[in-house]
């Protein structure tokens, strides 16, 4: 009979009971509702021990890449252990270079913790020494690199992003917590085009995704669409250019709202322009990252020119209240 392993105890699973059986029989409570795999509320992760396939059918794959299952529908057939929530360590590290991508955009690279494993793409909880203030940052870079990169928008009024700006310095010590986010790129359908669509910083895990997706060879072709209001929010442009220049299957498109259009580039809004170029999605993996209602506006846009719902990732940088 397998046993299950869940906060410092254990249960055993009777014969053809599922993992929600069993610790509803034992008077543990796990959220559930529809108890047939469809409503995901009994989503939970396996720290260790394989789900059935069946518990994992319909998820997305970046939650299958974690382990996560529905509970409802899985019949363990060895020993579990399992995890309500997605509790995340605390790392602490020094900063290692800060420089400025544009006038409001800086960069910040952390040390990588020993012990610090991620998906290009993930983000990371940023908490700063004296009061615990906490925000998100999405890693820029890719889990080769020997550096955490972060790119941080300078918000008006802002209370960290002001204090990275103005206080935060080389050789500092940061805290942070994570990885978190299930925005990245799962190999396999190597042949299939993506579609990276990114709002000022929502650049920083589009760059990583991309760096990520070049280094496991992805074969189909790739979008990358950077949209700011004016050519001055733009950042990285040299860089991605010379990926793209690199990399035949790769287009770069800087695009803007107003003002002056960069080579190559797109004018108007975001959610329009991705239309000009590409007749349909259907068949594309689709990366949104950025502000909160453009992203919004983009899921949308995307779904209705045929990507599957199960194949858009998104980060929308939401504020903190
Ligand atoms: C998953 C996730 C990933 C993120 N990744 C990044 C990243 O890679 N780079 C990055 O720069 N930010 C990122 N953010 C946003 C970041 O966490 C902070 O919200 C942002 O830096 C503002 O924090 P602050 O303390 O400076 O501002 P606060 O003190 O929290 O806010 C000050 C005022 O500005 C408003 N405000 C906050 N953010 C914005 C904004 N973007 N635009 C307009 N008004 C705003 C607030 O409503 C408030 O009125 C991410 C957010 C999430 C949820």
């Amino acid at each position: 009979m397998p046993m299950i392993h869940f906060e410092g105890r254990d249960y055993f699973c009777a014969e053809d009971e599922t993992i929600l059986e069993s610790m509803t029989r034992h008077g543990v409570l796990i959220p559930s509702s529809c108890q047939s795999g469809a409503c995901q509320t009994c989503m939970i992760r396996a720290l260790q021990g394989t789900p059935s396939a069946e518990s994992q059918k319909g998820l997305k794959a970046t939650l299958k890449a974690q382990n996560y299952f529905l509970a409802c529908v899985c019949k363990p057939v060895e020993d579990m252990s399992i995890g309500l929530s997605k509790v995340s360590p605390q790392f602490t590290t020094t900063v290692v270079k800060k420089e400025l991508l544009n006038e409001s955009v800086v960069r910040i690279c952390l040390q990588k913790p020993s012990g610090f494993k991620y998906m290009a793409g993930q983000f990371i909880n940023v908490q700063r020494a004296y009061d615990e203030l906490t925000r998100s940052y999405s890693l820029a870079s890719i889990p080769a690199d020997d550096v955490l990169e972060l790119h941080i928008k300078r918000i008006p009024d802002g209370k960290m992003s002001n204090w990275i700006f103005d206080e935060l310095k080389v050789d500092d010590e940061v805290s942070f917590f994570g990885p978190a986010g299930d925005c990245f790129y799962v190999s396999g359908q190597a042949e299939h085009p993506l579609l990276l669509i990114g709002t000022g910083t929502g650049l920083a895990p589009l760059y990583g995704i991309l760096r990520d997706v070049l280094a496991q060879e992805h074969q189909g072709t790739i979008h990358l669409f950077h949209a700011s209001l004016t050519a001055e929010g733009l950042y990285l442009e040299q860089e991605l250019r010379e990926l793209a220049a690199k990399h035949a299957h790769l287009n770069y498109v800087p695009c803007v709202m107003h003002g002056d259009v960069p080579e190559g580039g797109q004018q108007g809004n975001i959610a329009d322009i991705p239309a000009r170029l590409i007749d349909s999605l259907s068949g594309y993996r689709v990366f949104l990252c950025g502000d909160p209602m453009i992203v919004n506006k983009l899921r949308q846009m995307s779904f209705l020119s045929g990507a599957s719902m199960q194949d858009i990732y998104s980060d929308p940088f939401v504020f903190s209240e």
